[in-house]
């Protein structure tokens, strides 16, 4: 007798069931066979002309869009109902654009007018989640490259949040705490209608750190009347922030460069490493490969580039840029045997990791050319997309273990998220227990990108594992909610 006998009345409501079942997936096999390689190719093809046409000049959004959309093919060929639900074409779309007049005066008495952006991108898993840029470039389409990359990278750490952006075009260099005050009362003024720790949580980015985000807090708290911690991370730990959050990005950076050289049976114990930048990233960046025995020999800022051949001296850093906020030139007082670059130069220093850690488009084809020329193993991104899409086929082709921003630097965004937890349960954990947590994710992170590009054909392509696992969580989500 058998072990599972049949039941003997049948559930006519199953039944039904299973016809409906069978005659879906008639039509999904349909769907499958009329959806031929060639037919996604032109499709995907189409998402990225689309978007090119209806975000005219956005540039750097048709670069982030082309990036991850292109490598979905293999995806769309195996899930074809990613495709028949249009699951790409929403993703591209944002669900919510701001866009505010921030008008606020200088110490002078002089008034000035900015212009202020959020950009809800999607909230499939979560509220809206991303920092806030101050810097004179940002315009909408460089707030929706980083938009949009947040979706994926948001979704990568496994933590509930959903993908946003925002920012502005002022310029915090050179301006006075005060007008940086009360830029940030006028900007919150506008934007505080739209946040909320259910329903967006920004944060920092170029140009917002703890300073900045102080006068936003504070602005929210006293308008609306609540003090609502969850609603902003990223916060000092004086007042509802995180430890960690401040070193996560870099920290995280590290970790996932420590994964990246084990599965290739090697540690970062006496490798040369160079980092771009001198912000928070780049410093945490330098401050975690130091502690894990590497050389880091240079770094920059939008000036110059500093080659310190014996390796960098942290705290003098840490003391020009985060204390007294003055040029990196500045260090050749305190190391005059150090060597003052042009910022690009950087890249010419021979290393064996080189991290990205200052801005989008920072690292191009000729700088990966001599990269690899000096004998460079493995690049990580602690910027949002700083290598140009030229720079990455030249990485791959070279054999050069490519680290993609959205995963390799998601330790910013997934402490963020651990910031969120510990304000809902009013809780503030320890400095140990929250970095274990950080090391956690990015292992995670590291393993399920690894795995992803394996299984579609492309072992080490983490560029590749980490769109089609980001997209995949973000497109299950959005499958299972409808169309909305
Ligand atoms: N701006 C950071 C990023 O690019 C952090 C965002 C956050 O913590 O919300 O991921």
């Amino acid at each position: 007798m058998s072990d599972f006998p049949l039941p003997s009345i049948i559930d006519r409501d199953a039944l039904q069931g299973c016809r409906a079942l069978d005659a879906a997936n008639l039509g999904f096999l349909f769907f499958i066979g009329w959806l031929t390689v060639p037919d996604i190719r032109a499709r995907i093809e189409q998402i990225i002309e689309d978007v090119i046409r209806r975000n005219r000049g956005e540039v750097e959004f048709h670069q982030a869009v082309r990036e991850v959309v292109e490598s979905l093919e293999p995806v769309l060929r195996k899930y074809p109902q990613y495709a028949e639900h249009k699951i790409i074409e929403r993703i591209c779309e944002p669900e919510r654009q701001i866009i505010f007049r921030v008008p606020w005066q200088d110490d002078r008495g002089e008034v000035h007018i900015n212009r202020g952006f959020r950009v809800g991108f999607n909230s499939a898993l979560g509220p809206y989640k991303g920092g806030l840029r101050f810097h004179p470039t940002v315009y909408l389409g460089i707030v929706k490259f980083l938009g949009f990359e947040q979706v994926f990278k948001n979704a990568l750490t496994g933590m509930p949040i959903g993908g946003a952006k925002g920012g502005a075009d002022f310029d915090p260099k050179g301006k006075s705490d005060a007008e940086v005050m009360r830029f940030c009362q006028s900007f919150m003024t506008e934007l505080y209608r739209h946040l909320g720790e259910y329903t967006d949580v920004p944060a920092g980015d170029i140009g917002v750190g703890t300073r900045e985000l102080g006068y936003l807090f504070g602005q929210y708290k006293r308008i609306t009347n609540r003090y609502e911690s969850g609603v902003l991370t990223g916060k000092s730990p004086h007042w509802g922030g995180s430890l960690v959050r401040r070193e996560a990005t870099g920290y995280g950076l590290v970790y996932f460069v420590e994964e990246m050289l084990r599965v290739r049976g090697e540690t970062l114990e006496g490798k040369t490493c160079v980092v771009s930048g001198s912000g928070n990233v780049a410093l945490y960046a330098i401050q975690k490969l130091q502690m894990l025995g590497a050389k880091v020999v240079a770094c920059s800022d939008s000036d110059a580039a500093i080659y310190h051949k014996e390796g960098l001296d942290l705290e003098t850093l840490k003391q020009l840029k985060e204390v007294e906020r003055r040029r990196l030139r500045d260090y050749l007082q305190f190391h005059p045997s150090a060597k003052c670059l042009q910022p690009k130069e950087l890249w010419n220093i021979p290393c064996d990791v080189a991290l990205p850690c200052a801005t989008q488009n920072e690292l191009d084809a000729e700088h990966a050319r001599t990269l690899i020329a000096n004998g460079c193993k493995l690049v990580a991104e602690g910027a949002n997309m700083p290598t140009t899409p030229a720079a990455i086929r030249l990485l791959h082709e070279a054999k050069v273990a490519f680290g993609p921003g959205k995963a390799a630097n998601a330790g910013g965004v997934a402490t963020s998220a651990l910031e969120m937890q510990q304000n809902a349960s009013r809780d503030a954990w320890t400095f140990e227990y929250t970095e274990r947590r950080l090391q956690e994710i990015m292992r995670r992170v590291h393993n399920d990108c690894f795995a992803a590009a394996e299984e579609f054909g492309h072992p080490g392509n983490y560029a590749l594992g980490a769109n089609i696992v980001g997209f995949r969580r973000v497109a299950e989500a959005m499958l299972a909610f409808g169309v909305i």
